[in-house]
């Protein structure tokens, strides 16, 4: 039997009626012969809950706990969707991650996959199931404690899911009718692309744009997964929504394809170290090992033999970083005289492939941030992409600048 995976957002199992819509597309694939894999997100809401109920509780919390509790949104859906199939007559069971089993790391709310044994679902396939309901976001650790995969996670659970069955595809339904140029709530002049190259679409879900897990989308290149976007909430069609494929797959291609944003970034400067060798070991080793996330890095120029140094990483590991850093100074690995934390700031991010060939993109990203009067705190490249920090209160300006100065609202 041809098998494909269907995956539903927190939008789209939102509530009863809409877990029923969903079912209605799931069966209308049934209905065309192929068995399906569904994976399904908490609904919407239900996980940010869940993370603050154990905020609440347990501010220092103990990680494996953690997991146990925001997993649980998952299984509800899981359950209620293969129920509302079984209500329309399709074969449908429920798996929590658990039962499949997922193999991950141990890597409690950050965990990878390692496996996925195909025996158990593919047995219930054979003997007449038409659709498995896998909640979405879990898997089970070597320890045998129940991991999750990061915020967003239920992606990757689909994509890891189609490359272990050989799906024909995998579709991402969400909230919005595919892959923006940016993210449609901040500009309407946000254009829907056909196809985006998966290097693309890892630099603008790595930068941000929160449509796809960065995870889901590196597997799906790896294995090679033909992976589309699209809306429940639209008519159902075959070649809706957006195509994630390889960039020789791509006819026409703007220079810079989407822009993208991260609201909650820190700019942490430590002011005044030593300028010697190994500084840098010392001082990215710790924020490593407490588990910060250092993302743009900045070397200042030296003055007599000291200098500054600055880093950006999530707002909500500030107060892991300042602890980390006090600590090496405390034990005498780094020497430094202050520690600045500009917890208002934002990263924009202009992506394209079409970058490796063409200069004065980021001339023209500077000019037009000038003249908006937006300062620029830090820059950094890569071969496909240009990022700046500046302050949060310019963030939206700033995207409809850049998406406007790119001409993205054109297609190319
Ligand atoms: P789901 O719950 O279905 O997983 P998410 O909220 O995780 O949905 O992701 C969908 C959201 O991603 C959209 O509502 C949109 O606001 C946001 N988004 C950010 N950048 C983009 C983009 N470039 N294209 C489309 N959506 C984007
Ligand atoms: N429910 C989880 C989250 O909100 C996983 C997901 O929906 O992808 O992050
Ligand atoms: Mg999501």
């Amino acid at each position: 039997m041809p098998l494909l995976v269907m995956k539903f957002g927190g939008t789209s199992v939102a509530n009863i009626d809409r877990i029923r819509r969903a079912a209605k597309r799931v069966g209308v694939e049934v209905a065309k012969g192929y068995d399906v894999i569904v994976i399904v997100s908490a609904m919407a809401g239900r996980t940010n809950e869940l993370v603050g109920w154990v905020n609440e509780t347990s501010p220092m919390y103990d990680a494996r706990e953690y997991d146990a509790v925001v997993s649980s949104g998952e299984n509800v859906t899981a359950g209620l969707m293969a129920l509302t199939l079984q209500e329309m007559d399709v074969p449908a069971r429920s798996w929590q991650g658990w039962q499949v089993p997922l193999l991950t790391t141990s890597a409690h709310s950050a965990a990878r996959i390692e496996e996925i044994p195909t025996d158990n679902i593919n047995t219930k396939f054979a003997e007449g199931m038409k659709v498995a309901v896998v909640a979405g976001f879990q898997g089970i650790s070597p320890e045998g404690r129940i991991t999750t995969l990061g915020r967003g996670g239920s992606d990757t659970t689909a994509v890891a899911f189609a490359a272990a069955f050989e799906a024909e595809r995998c579709d991402i339904y969400t909230d919005v009718d595919g892959v923006y140029t940016t993210d449609p709530r901040i500009t309407d002049k946000a254009r829907k692309l056909e196809k985006i190259a998966f290097e693309e679409m890892l630099e603008l879900a790595s930068l941000g744009a929160k449509v796809l897990q960065t995870r889901s989308v590196e597997l799906a290149m790896r294995y090679n997964v033909r992976l589309r976007v699209l809306s429940s909430f639209e008519e159902q069609s075959d070649n809706a929504g957006t195509l994630v494929c390889a960039e020789e797959d791509i006819m026409e291609s703007n220079v810079v394809n989407g822009i993208a944003y991260s609201r909650d970034e820190a700019k942490m400067t430590l002011i005044s170290v030593a300028d010697r060798p190994g500084i840098a070991a010392a001082i990215f080793s710790p924020l490593s090992e407490a588990g910060v996330n250092v993302d743009m890095i900045i070397q200042n120029i030296s003055e007599e033999g000291r200098t500054d140094m600055t880093f950006s990483c999530p707002t909500d590991q500030v107060a892991r970083a300042q602890k980390a850093m006090h600590a090496a100074k405390d034990s005498g690995e780094i020497n430094f005289h202050d520690l600045v934390a500009d917890t208002d700031v934002a990263k924009v991010s202009a992506v394209g492939i079409g970058m490796r060939s063409q200069s004065g993109v980021a001339a023209k990203m500077f000019e037009t941030l000038r003249d908006e009067g937006i300062n620029i705190k830090v820059i950094a490249t890569s071969e496909i992409k240009i990022s700046v920090l500046i302050d949060r209160k310019y963030m939206e300006l700033a995207v409809q600048a850049l998406h406007d100065a790119f001409g993205l609202d054109k297609a190319a």
